[in-house]
């Protein structure tokens, strides 16, 4: 859902969870409650999580995290003692000042600092699938509508074809070896052809060697690789991730270097670079 924001808490001093990450309706507000002053997380459909308690220098209303105008979302200060945005790459946090706000744009990932506490907000982008077949899909950012989008792999596959210095994604009927061949037929450059193995997986055959590279690996012509859930595979810089319905979403590396999928473990280190996953990009795919 659109209206969802994933957040975490940690606290700052020793790194400990506080929170693991939930997926909320918003509009979501942190604060304190009661004579023990348990922080407590509130959403906007009447669910209530809590967190540890001692928390007298949280606000009662400390932070609200709502719905932006752009499908993102916005993180206002109504604390008393402030909130901090943590800054990118060393730089040093920025405080919202009270009333102050942030906004995040879908698929960015932002944490804050306040009170002891590290609160990591998520604005999740979503694929849209129109039909579920196969369980894995092959997501993909569409640089016309901006959007994420997921394609069912059911008795179809992905040609990746050279175009010059352009790659054009064409969908073609059949497994895999099937449609490589036709493409080649047709004296097609397919750079990667990606699409069912014939039994009941999913691979990607690669067209030309030293063009595509599946998790970070280069591929050698005609090499075969069978495809999993948060694989990477990319083209000249043009990433499809392969994506499964049922386990949900990946965080993307942002390490311009490296922008692999990895499980969704904020915090965590990315699995090919080994750059925090402070800051990335959330998929999901919905069925
Ligand atoms: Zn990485």
């Amino acid at each position: 859902m659109n209206d969802d924001v994933e957040i975490s808490i940690r606290d700052t001093g020793s790194g400990a969870v506080l929170l693991d990450t939930q997926t909320l309706r918003m509009p979501v507000e942190i604060g304190r409650f009661g004579a023990d002053n348990v922080g407590r997380v509130s959403a906007g459909d009447g669910r209530v999580v809590h967190f540890g308690e001692g928390y007298g220098t949280l606000s009662r209303q400390h932070l609200t995290i709502t719905k932006g105008s752009d499908g993102g979302l916005v993180v206002t200060d109504l604390s008393s003692n402030g909130v901090y945005e943590i800054g990118q790459a060393g730089n040093a946090p920025v405080p919202l000042g009270r009333g102050g706000a942030a906004r995040m744009s879908p698929g960015t990932m932002r944490a804050f600092e306040t009170v002891g506490l590290r609160v990591t907000v998520c604005a999740p982008k979503q694929a849209q699938v129109d039909a579920i077949g196969q369980p894995l899909h092959l997501v993909y950012d569409s640089s016309s509508s901006g959007r994420l989008k997921a394609l069912d792999l059911d008795g179809v596959s992905i040609a990746l074809v050279a175009n010059g210095p352009e790659v054009l994604m064409r969908r073609r009927p059949g497994t895999a070896r099937v449609a490589l061949e036709a493409v080649r037929a047709e004296g097609a450059t397919c750079l990667v052809m990606i699409g069912p193995d014939g039994s009941g997986g999913i691979e990607a055959i690669c067209g030309v060697k030293d063009e595509v590279s599946h998790n970070r690996r280069m591929m050698d012509g005609d090499e075969v690789a069978a495809m999993d859930h948060l694989d990477t595979v990319d083209i000249r810089g043009q990433l499809l991730r392969i994506m499964s319905a049922e386990e949900g979403k990946g965080l993307s590396c942002t390490n311009t270097e490296c922008r692999q999928l990895n499980p969704y473990l904020p915090g965590e280190n990315c699995r090919y670079c080994g750059q925090r996953l402070g800051d990335g990009t959330s998929y999901w795919v919905h069925s």
